[in-house]
């Protein structure tokens, strides 16, 4: 049975690739950090929580992770873990710099000196194409990233390479274009706009507030894009490849579809200056020719059935909630939405 360590298991894509290595026979291990709250939503949501072996792990101590290497004798290991969200990046650099870029290397010395076979997957960014004006943008594209998220990731995806050259580890950098989920987080735009405008539709909630409404992105679906990452370490040799779904979308088209399927006005969605970046990236597309050419992968849910899905599983799960339901969520005890909890047990 082969064995994986996923580090960044409680996040969207780690979830979904536990399910995925798990039902294809892996021995599945994944490392989470020490919260007040564990956050372990998404294992029990997609019901694979039972079925992994958690390490307790942070990517900032270099021991933990030669512990969880120790613990799982991994033949793959699949890096996730990152500090993730770009606009957060602007106000911590050094942090991201930190967990986003040198946890990788943190790894790649541990895995140097545990088991140079173990194959390696580097969770790289169409961030890293920041501001580059090339429409479409291919694994030959110049990195030009315009934000410390984006930096952060150059600094490991280099890392990756160099380590697959000098040391001959089978190390790839998968560049994933936006990809999103029902269990995405709820500060991306995607699951921002769903939980906004599921709970406008259901009286829970009056607007929403939305920063870059020009930004496009290029956005697709997270558990095609996880399979994607263990199509790579599939093959023989380790290369870079980018996911993407070839087509890109404002945040303002994004708005529209949202509030069609909820049935709600746009006129209830407003701009805040304060969610401006100070340096945003105008517009993401990705060429994924040379993932289906070589890995023959390619995305199958687009644009619209991707927000159809978002935001009628939001709309779902806040109408459960109103029945008093409980189960496996992010929304209902989020910051933002512990108020509508309060207003409606003032009732
Ligand atoms: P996510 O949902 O934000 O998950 C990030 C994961 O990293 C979480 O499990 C988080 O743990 C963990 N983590 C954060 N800090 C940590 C630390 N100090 N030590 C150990 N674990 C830590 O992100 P995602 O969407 O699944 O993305 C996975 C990876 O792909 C990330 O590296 C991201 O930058 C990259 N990526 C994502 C996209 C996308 O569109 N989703 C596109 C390109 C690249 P907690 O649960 O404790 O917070
Ligand atoms: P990113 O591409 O990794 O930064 O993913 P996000 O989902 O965080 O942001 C995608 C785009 O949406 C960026 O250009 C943001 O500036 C824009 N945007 C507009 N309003 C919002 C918002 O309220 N939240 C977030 N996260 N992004 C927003």
């Amino acid at each position: 049975m082969k064995r994986v360590l996923i580090t960044g298991i409680t996040g969207q894509d780690g979830a979904y690739l536990a399910k995925f290595l798990h039902n294809k026979g892996y021995k599945v291990f994944g490392t989470y950090r020490r919260l007040s709250t564990p956050n372990f939503w998404r294992l029990h949501y997609l019901q694979i929580f039972d079925k992994v072996e958690l390490i307790p792990g942070d990517i900032v101590d270099s021991s933990s992770v030669a512990q969880a290497l120790e613990k799982s004798n991994p033949d793959e290991i699949y890096h996730l873990a990152a500090q993730s969200f770009v606009d957060v990046s602007f106000n911590q650099p050094l942090y991201t710099g930190d967990m986003t870029g040198f946890g990788c290397v943190r790894i790649l010395e541990q895995l140097n000196k545990f088991n140079k076979k173990i194959k390696f997957y580097q969770a790289s960014s169409s961030e890293m194409f920041g501001v580059e004006k090339t429409p479409l943008k291919n694994e030959k594209t110049p990195f030009h990233p315009v934000s410390p998220y984006g930096v952060a990731k150059v600094y490991a995806f280099w890392m990756v390479n160099m380590y697959r050259k000098i040391y001959g580890i089978h190390a790839s950098n998968g560049i994933l274009f936006n990809h999103e989920s029902p269990i995405r987080g709820l500060e991306f735009v995607t699951r921002h706009v769903s939980n906004g405008v599921a709970k406008i539709s259901l009286g829970l909630s009056n607007e929403l507030y939305l920063g870059n409404l020009d930004a496009k992105r290029d956005w697709g679906y997270a558990p095609e894009f996880v399979e994607g990452m263990w199509m790579m370490l599939q093959q023989k040799n380790p290369d870079d490849y980018v996911l993407a779904t070839n087509e890109s979308h404002s945040v303002r088209e994004l708005v529209q579809e949202a509030c069609k399927i909820a049935g709600i006005s746009t006129s209830k969605i407003k701009q805040a200056k304060q969610k401006l970046r100070p340096y945003d990236v105008p517009d993401l597309k990705g060429d994924y020719s040379k993932a289906e050419k070589k890995l023959k992968w390619s995305p199958k849910t687009k644009f619209k059935k991707l927000i159809k899905l978002m935001v009628e599983e939001d709309i779902k799960r806040w109408e459960r909630w109103l029945k008093g339901e409980q189960f496996p969520w992010d929304a209902a005890t989020s910051g933002e939405d512990s108020k509508v909890i309060i207003k409606k047990t003032k009732k």
